[in-house]
Parts: C-alpha cells; sequence; structure tokens
C-alpha cells in the first residue's frame, strides 16, 4: 500500500505503528512527529533502573537513530502538532507547516497529574515523572536531597519509593485513600507490598492526605498532611495518575470520553484517523477503557498497522503489566475490572499470586516472584479457562493439575 502516513507522538506506540507498517510491507511516507527532545525511549526502566543509576541513557533508547533512517521514517522531535484540519487531511505543525496525510495516527499518549499551585505544586523540589527529562531532573534531586515525600501509592509512587530507598534516601509516601494500589489491585496484593516497603524503611501512611507544602525560595521544606502532622522534606515526587493527551482529537471534534473514543480496529469517529496507546479509550467487557502499559501501545499500534495496510482486524486485548520493587517483581495478567472475589495462593513470604474472579471466571492475576502463575494465567485467560476457586488457593496442587472450566459468558 502507498499513501501519506502521519503518526502524532514519538512514544512507544507511535514508534511501533511507524516500524509495523514496514514490517507489513507498506511503502508510502511515514512521517512520526514527537514533542519530546530525545530519540523513542522505553518508559518503565525511568522509575526502575534508570534512576536508581543502573541503566545507561543508551538503553532506555527503543531504536538506534540508524533504524529511522533505515526504515525510511522520517522522525522530527522536539516538534509539536497543533492542529488536525480534518476536512484537508493535514496536520499543522506549531511554526506553521502542514503535513498532508491519507491516515492519520494518534499516539499522543498521557500526562503526569501535578498537584495544584495552592499546594505547592510549582516548587523547583516538586517533580512528576513521565518523561526523561523528569527523571533527570529527579536522579540530580535524590543526590542533593535526603528527605523525599512521595505523594500517591500507586505503582510509579511505590517504584520510586523502592528506588529512593535503594539510593539511600528516607521516604515518607503518603496516599490519602485507604490504602495503597487503591484503585489498581485487590487488598491482598497492597499489604503484601506496604509490608514490602516497612521492612525496606518506607514509612507508609495510608488515609493520608497532603494539606500543603511549605516553601522558603520557591523550595519545599516542610509538608503538611491532613492527619495533622508535619515533616521535614527535601525533595517530592508526586505519582498521582495520568490524564490522556486529548487536546488535538478534541479540538478536531473527534470523539473524546476519558481519551480518544476508537473502534475495534482502532479508528476514531473519523476513519482516516486511529488512536493507539495511553490516549485511547476502546471497548472490553461491555466498558469504555483506557490502559496505560507497554502491551497495549504495542498492540495497539499492530491493529492499526494492519487496518492501514488493508486487512480486517479486531482487538483482542489481553492486557498484562508488570512493576519492580526492590528484589520483587510483580507480574499482572488480564484486568481486574469489576471483580466479585479473590483467591490467594501462597508459595511463601516473598511468592504469592493474587487470583480475580469475576463470579467463577478468572480474570486477572497478580504474580509476586511467581513467573510460572503469571504464564499460566495469562494461558488460560487468553483460551478463557478458569480454575476452581478453592483448588487455586491450594498452593499444595500443582497448577498443571487444576479443574478448568470454560467461561465465556463475559461481553467481550
Ligand atoms: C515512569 C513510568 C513507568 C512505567 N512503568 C511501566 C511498566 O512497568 N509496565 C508497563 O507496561 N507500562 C509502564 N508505564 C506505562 C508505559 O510506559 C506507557 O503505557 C507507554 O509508554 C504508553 O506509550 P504511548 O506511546 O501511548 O504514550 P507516551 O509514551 O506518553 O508517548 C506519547 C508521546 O506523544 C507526545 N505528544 C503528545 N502530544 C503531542 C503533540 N501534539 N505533538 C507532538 N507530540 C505529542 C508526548 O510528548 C509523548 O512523547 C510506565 C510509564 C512511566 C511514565
Amino acid at each position: 500500500m502507498n499513501g501519506d502516513v502521519v503518526i502524532v507522538g514519538s512514544g512507544h506506540a507511535g514508534v511501533s505503528v511507524a516500524f509495523k507498517l514496514r514490517a507489513l510491507g507498506f511503502k508510502g511516507n511515514i512521517t512520526l512527529i514527537g514533542e519530546d527532545i530525545y530519540l523513542p525511549y522505553h518508559r518503565p526502566p525511568l522509575s526502575k533502573k534508570y534512576i536508581a543509576n543502573l541503566a545507561d541513557e543508551g538503553r532506555l533508547y527503543l531504536k538506534p537513530e540508524s533504524q529511522y533512517r533505515s526504515a525510511q521514517i522520517d522522525l522530527r522531535l522536539n516538534c509539536r502538532v497543533n492542529v488536525i484540519h480534518r476536512s484537508e487531511k493535514q496536520i499543522e505543525l506549531e511554526d506553521g507547516q502542514r503535513i498532508r496525510y491519507d491516515a492519520l495516527v494518534l499516539a499522543t499518549g498521557a500526562r503526569a497529574r501535578s498537584l495544584s499551585e495552592e499546594q505547592g505544586g510549582r516548587a523547583k523540589n516538586v517533580h512528576l515523572l513521565r518523561s526523561l527529562s523528569d527523571a533527570k531532573r529527579i536522579q540530580d534531586a535524590f543526590t542533593q536531597n535526603k528527605n523525599l515525600l512521595v505523594v500517591g501509592g500507586g505503582y510509579i509512587g511505590l517504584e520510586m519509593a523502592a528506588v529512593a530507598r535503594s539510593l539511600g534516601l528516607q521516604v515518607t509516601l503518603i496516599e490519602r485513600e485507604d490504602r495503597i494500589l487503591g484503585r489498581v489491585a485487590a487488598a491482598q496484593t497492597a499489604a503484601h507490598f506496604k509490608n514490602l516497603h516497612q521492612k525496606h524503611g518506607v514509612r507508609v501512611l495510608e488515609g493520608v492526605g497532603l494539606k500543603y507544602l511549605e516553601q522558603s525560595n520557591d523550595r519545599v521544606e516542610k509538608a503538611g498532611l491532613s492527619d495533622g502532622t508535619v515533616i521535614d522534606v527535601g525533595v517530592v515526587v508526586a505519582g498521582i495518575g495520568v490524564t490522556p493527551e486529548v487536546k488535538l482529537a478534541k479540538e478536531a471534534g473527534l470523539q473524546v470520553a476519558n481519551g480518544i473514543v476508537v473502534d475495534h480496529a482502532g479508528r476514531t469517529s473519523d476513519t482516516a484517523i486511529y488512536a493507539i496507546g495511553d490516549c485511547a479509550s476502546f471497548a472490553f467487557r461491555g466498558q469504555m477503557i483506557r490502559l496505560e502499559s507497554v502491551q497495549n501501545a504495542v498492540d495497539m499500534a499492530e491493529i492499526v498497522g494492519r487496518s492501514i495496510t488493508g486487512e480486517s482486524v479486531r482487538y483482542d486485548c489481553q492486557p498484562w503489566f508488570w512493576s519492580d520493587q526492590y528484589a520483587t517483581k510483580l507480574q499482572i495478567a488480564g484486568l481486574n475490572l469489576g471483580y466479585t472475589q479473590v483467591a490467594v495462593r501462597r508459595k511463601n513470604d516473598s511468592s504469592l499470586s493474587i487470583w480475580y474472579f469475576d463470579q467463577e471466571r478468572l480474570i486477572a492475576v497478580d504474580a509476586v516472584n511467581d513467573a510460572k502463575a503469571f504464564m499460566t494465567a495469562r494461558r488460560w485467560l487468553s483460551t478463557g479457562q478458569s480454575p476452581d476457586i478453592d483448588e487455586i488457593a491450594n498452593e499444595s496442587l500443582e497448577l498443571s493439575t487444576l479443574t478448568l472450566s470454560e467461561k465465556t459468558d463475559l461481553v467481550t
């Protein structure tokens, strides 16, 4: 197929679709535009090995620059797309230059939520973590300050706490909800990780919010917490979620609802425009969802690449995710959305798996230092098989011997 494909966003999703198109034999022009200044990179290591000084910058890059050239992908970095002119099938860059497209792919990702200005979110030592530039600032801040306050007990906050402890910082982590990981995991998973962090010396405060950050010369020195305590602070990292980057899509009149709404082939409400990765909202088990994961970025990129090259495709989303904290590896298969019961399979203190069911149907697993449980769960989820709940909780029974039943009653 020929024609002009323009991709907005040079993150994992944007890069994946560009190379997928070439792998599928697409011969037309591919322009990949990103506002980041760096060659496209992996984000997951930023909150793991990179800030801990265990990964070189060079190892973060998704591809060497030469591969973009040899694949004839016109990569334009430090370049922002300001407008989509749908009737002319053109995008407009911030310098006014226009580029025509036959197919446009929005891979604009998400932005980290910031603390409000009133809370002190603009102070120089208050950081967010989304980009390599953010990570460099945090890395630098960690060498100069020894008291870290992490705001938010989601995966980014927990990974930051772990990395900071490995660098010898004193860490307090606050979570305003009743428990950490409240939005994404069961109480059993959360309890395991709370215990892990406490063992490593992190002060984990649940049900405690941030009231104010006291500043002097634009730098935070103290934090007032909702339980009335005031703590000394040298650096703050807020991990309080992300918002999808939908500005371009919204202004162009595309359907947007917590993400750019797409159909099973990744098409937006304009059939010449696709959306993939963190910015895209799609149907999953009867609900519209957005996923913030590498798996989703890569798999949606493949679907859209195939769609652009004329294949009839349908995104059969099989979510998986991971998080590394200290020596603990959490691997998540499936999505626990709407779970009604949980079974815990405990091998020992550091290795367990938490199995989520919607009634009798397996929908997700959190595997903590248990690659076998993760791989088995992925296989069962992909084939629609569910183990018996009582059997799965009995760790003396081998996974391969469990009674499985087929549950195909969920809307997909
Ligand atoms: C610190 C961190 C740790 C993570 N850890 C994990 C993990 O362990 N496992 C996992 O699966 N996932 C993890 N993730 C999530 C994962 O990295 C994302 O889901 C994935 O990178 C999404 O890719 P994307 O291409 O959709 O979006 P992004 O990577 O956000 O890329 C979008 C790009 O588009 C650019 N852009 C936006 N608007 C415009 C415009 N108008 N013009 C030009 N450019 C534009 C943005 O600047 C950005 O560079 C992590 C993310 C972070 C930040």
